[in-house]
């Protein structure tokens, strides 16, 4: 016997998906997808969010404010100061973390800075220093390419200090 479902969050019948996170049954026009790179730059994402197939109210009470939050801390790992380790001058270091934040494997140098960056903003800090990128060249079946790896450490620097020093 065939089965007829209905859909969860229009109520027409035969839905023919499911929601991966209710496991309820949703229609072709109220599936939401969310591709497989959604929150890419994220270390730690919660097993909720591993999904791709959401109905309308788990999308809305799940995986939207996800998103939001995943832009906000976005936004910030752009306006993240970097310093390289070869910056020599005394920073003004209000905190730092143990450990430093690695990428062991990027295709583009500014995507390794921002992706270490994006990790200094998840933890709260403005500014990511010590940094050091580096690239080593691969030869992949007759043509070369570039693959960039990276460490830093995040950090809160002072900002009124660090714009005063700027401005001296
Ligand atoms: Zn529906
Ligand atoms: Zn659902």
């Amino acid at each position: 016997m065939e089965e007829n479902l209905e859909c969860i969050s229009c109520r027409k019948p035969k839905a023919g998906l499911t929601c991966e996170l209710c496991a309820e049954p949703v229609c072709k026009s109220c599936v939401v997808i969310i591709p497989t790179n959604e929150f890419d730059f994220q270390t730690e994402l919660d097993e909720d969010l591993r999904h791709e197939r959401y109905c309308s109210s788990c999308y809305t009470n799940t995986v939207l404010p996800a998103q939001e939050a995943y832009l906000e801390t976005m936004m910030k790992a752009r306006d993240i100061f970097v310093f390289f380790s070869t910056q020599k001058a005394r920073l003004p270091v209000m905190s730092k973390e143990l450990d430093l934040v690695k990428i062991p494997e990027c295709i583009d140098r500014d995507e390794a800075i921002l992706r270490m960056a994006f990790q200094s903003a998840a933890l709260g800090h403005n500014a990511l220093i010590e940094t050091e990128v580096v690239y080593k060249k691969v030869r992949n079946e007759g043509y070369q390419k570039m693959i960039w790896a990276g460490q830093g450490r995040p950090a809160t620097l002072d900002e009124i200090r660090l714009q005063r020093r700027v401005e001296d």
